[in-house]
């Protein structure tokens, strides 16, 4: 059994949001400087960045797990984590068509390029990311699982695109057992296991809040184990 340090929200220079400097060398050497061992990229509604940050992270000997943070119809946002690239892929190819054929103002909105190892600008995407998926928060929770992917609602707390603001409640058979969380769980859901991520947009916030979740091994069977402390595994927050 291991603890990993882990930042499972990151986002690189292919979200608008995201600086150009969140190139994929540029993610693992803030990772390595900030102690982080385990990461996830999850930009807005696509997986076009996971491999090249995978390559990254193996070479630098750190862990990894293919994400990404999926916008719902109701403008909530939820993580998804998946243990092998092509599941990734292939859901995130299945919601692209979701997404509203909007283009992109990169003056207005940002930069959205896909980058090489180094940073070179491979190509630019022309659909806006930061949009709503013609998805419910519950077709979303499925789409992610029929993919092989582990659903983590994001952020539930906070006021802009979180769950609670955004329907006004949790919504139950969810059958979610890991929530992101600034802060800590509202009674009506201790039953529920919290996770602090960063949700970092430029190098220097990599880590500033993380998870330490102990557990056999990197996988999102392992993340919920640890979320529910199964036999002496745990998920305890760091925010800094
Ligand atoms: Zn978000
Ligand atoms: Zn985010």
């Amino acid at each position: 059994m291991r603890t990993f340090s882990a930042d499972l929200h990151i986002h690189t220079c292919l979200s608008p949001c995201g600086s150009l400097r969140m190139s994929p060398r540029a993610i693992i050497q803030s990772a390595i400087d900030r102690g982080v061992d385990l990461l996830a990229v999850t930009d807005h509604n696509t997986a076009a960045m996971v491999e090249v940050v995978s390559h990254a992270a193996a070479a630098a000997g750190l862990d990894f797990l293919y994400g990404m943070e999926l916008q719902t119809r109701e403008e909530v946002h939820v993580l998804a984590y998946f243990d092998r690239a092509t599941d990734c892929l292939s859901c995130a190819e299945a919601i692209y068509p979701l997404l509203p054929d909007v283009p992109n103002v990169p003056d207005a909105f940002g930069d959205q390029v896909v980058v090489s190892l180094d940073g070179t600008i491979l190509r630019t995407e022309p659909k806006l990311l930061v949009n709503s998926l013609d998805l419910s928060f519950s077709e979303t929770l499925a789409c992610i699982r029929r993919f092989g992917g582990l659903p983590v609602p994001a952020h539930i707390d906070r006021a802009a695109y979180g769950v609670l603001a955004q329907l006004g409640m949790f919504p139950e058979d969810t059958a979610c057992q890991l929530v992101e969380s600034d802060a800590d769980l509202p009674p009506t859901l201790r039953e529920m296991t919290r996770m602090c991520s960063s949700d970092a947009h430029y190098p220097e916030d990599i880590g500033a809040a993380r998870t330490h979740f102990r557990m056999e091994s990197v996988s999102i069977v392992e993340l919920e184990r640890a979320a529910r402390g199964e036999a002496g595994r745990f998920a305890r927050c760091q925010c800094e």
